[in-house]
């Protein structure tokens, strides 16, 4: 039993070796990409009850030298534990309203919206706040048209401040959503108090929701909630017709998912969903 605690001892070590060096082969890469201006901005449509699309859901992508597109799963935990995730979560914020100011300069693009990620870590930050307004002010973008998702365990800690800097976001008139909403432990009683516009019903939800009833029952009961509480809800990860038809049935509002759209670069995404005026 000692012998083969002393090999795991070892086993883990190395493991944690490999780790270490690849995280820290990462976090090198993380500060070239910032200045080489490596990442990219995906958007991925988002689309009412008629199916229009009435914005879209940014989605960061590295376009690395060697290695081709590397999805967020790679390198945002990195880059959270790093602190890096805090210069990269500013320059999404940037690139994102500089793209809304463009799109708001042609009438087929300018009533889109963008809902853009935030990490835990840039919500906590105290220079949140004026970040998210020199973003605004420098590309000239409206607040009405910036939504930030954020997730219920970002929410868990210092509630009282993260409601202050919502409350000031909001009077400028940015929007906020729950992102992977029905995943978090947090209770059901404070958000009413947070100034949130919209729930959105996470994805592992969605994918058995034909199959399975429980499934069915915390998408029933989101909807519900977010009818008492006057939010709208939106449901992520629809792949197929069928779990359209049904969320559609349920009464859902907004859908977003590979079913109407994968995460695309923007000059697609404004080709294929620009609204077109034939005359
Ligand atoms: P998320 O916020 O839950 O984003 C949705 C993820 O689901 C995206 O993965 C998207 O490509 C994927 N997805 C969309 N439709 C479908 C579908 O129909 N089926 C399935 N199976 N998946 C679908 P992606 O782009 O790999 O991003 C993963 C996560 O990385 C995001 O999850 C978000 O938490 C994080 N992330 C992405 N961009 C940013 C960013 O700019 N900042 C921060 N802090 N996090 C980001
Ligand atoms: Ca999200
Ligand atoms: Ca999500
Ligand atoms: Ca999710």
């Amino acid at each position: 039993a000692k012998e083969r605690g002393r090999n795991s001892v070892r086993f883990f070590n190395q493991q944690m070796q490999a780790d270490v060096s690849a995280r820290s082969d990462i976090a090198t890469g993380l500060r070239q990409a910032l200045l080489q201006d490596e990442f990219v901005l995906y958007f991925q449509p988002q689309l009412e009850r008629n199916l229009g699309v009435v914005g879209a859901e940014v989605l960061l992508r590295w376009q690395h030298p060697q290695h081709g597109m590397i999805v967020p799963a790679s390198f945002i935990p990195v880059a959270e534990s790093s602190g890096q995730i805090l210069q990269i979560g500013r320059w999404v914020l940037e690139k994102s309203c500089l793209q809304l100011a463009e799109w708001a300069r042609h009438t087929d693009t300018a009533h889109w919206y963008l809902a853009v990620n935030i990490s835990a870590r840039q919500l906590h930050s105290s220079a949140f706040v004026q970040e998210v307004v020199s973003a605004l002010e420098q590309s000239g973008a409206a607040p009405e048209k910036l939504v930030l998702e954020l997730t219920e365990s970002q929410l868990l800690q210092d509630i009282d401040t993260i409601i202050d800097k919502m409350q000031q976001l909001n009077t400028l008139g940015v929007r906020f959503s729950l992102d992977d909403f029905g995943t978090g432990y947090s209770s059901l009683s404070y958000l009413k108090l947070l100034p949130l516009k919209q729930l959105k019903i996470d994805r592992s939800f969605v994918r058995d929701l034909l199959t399975d009833p429980n499934d069915k029952a915390i998408i029933k009961t989101i909807l519900a909630l977010g009818q008492s509480l006057e939010l709208a809800v939106i449901a992520e990860g629809v792949e197929t017709e069928a779990q359209y038809s049904k969320l559609l049935h349920l009464g859902c509002q907004q859908f977003q998912g590979y079913f109407f759209g994968e995460p695309m670069p923007q000059t697609s995404f404004v080709t294929r969903y620009r609204q077109r005026h034939e005359m």
